[in-house]
């Protein structure tokens, strides 16, 4: 096995993206697919320093993005690059599919055109599975070949992205069954629980401050 490029990932995303599954079934009370991307700043072009939830319709082992010019359109206005891509395996290992590679193939092509017209260079995308046992693969997706990367988490990048926030955004974006997540009946008392407990953090953290 030839290894393998570094990359380094915020924990933050990483915190993130698993959160967003963990909405998903709060919502949905059934292990179900979902996904997202990773996007970078040209500056730090190997650092992840933020993730975005397409529209997207789920299932019990499927993700249908709603179309993929509304990636690019969030990358123009957020001035961010394509870094990766990440999706849960609910029922099965974190291994890549053919029709995992087939979606990645598809995307890395859009990608290297909307590279071009904006006159970026391309350097692949990550791809990011984590499966029922939390187990993660994480591959590099390059010139349509799948090849090992090594995962490091970089702890010093940490950022706060507001649960809340991401479980409004969950509801919005992920449809299941047709309705989007906010028209499920149990949305409204998931949000309020995540509410609940961002409210009794910050009382904590502003004891904290508050003491030293
Ligand atoms: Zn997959």
């Amino acid at each position: 096995m030839t290894c393998c490029k570094k990359i380094k990932i915020d924990l933050a995303v990483i915190a993130s993206l698993l959160f967003c599954q963990k909405a998903v079934e709060e919502i949905t009370e059934s292990p179900l697919e979902c996904s997202a991307i990773l996007t970078g700043s040209e500056k730090y072009s190997e650092k992840h320093s933020d993730m975005y939830i397409p529209f997207q319709e789920i299932d019990k082992a499927s993700v249908k993005y709603k179309n993929l010019s509304e990636i690019f359109r969030h990358l123009k206005k957020t001035k961010k690059r394509l870094v990766g891509l990440w999706h849960s395996h609910r029922n099965h290992t974190s291994h890549h599919s053919q029709q995992d590679i087939y979606h990645l193939r598809n995307l890395e092509i859009k990608n290297t055109l909307y590279c071009q017209k904006t006159c970026k260079k391309a350097h692949g995308l990550i791809s990011i599975i984590n499966g029922c046992h939390s187990d993660v693969e994480c591959k590099l997706f390059e010139d349509g070949v799948l090849k090992d990367i090594k995962l490091e988490v970089d702890y010093e990048l940490l950022q706060k992205k507001s649960r809340v926030d991401l479980v409004k955004e969950v509801g919005k974006k992920i449809k299941y069954k047709g309705k989007p997540l906010r028209h499920f009946k149990r949305y409204k008392s998931i949000l309020r629980k995540y509410q609940r407990k961002s409210l009794r953090r910050e009382r904590e953290i502003a004891k904290i401050i508050h003491k030293s």
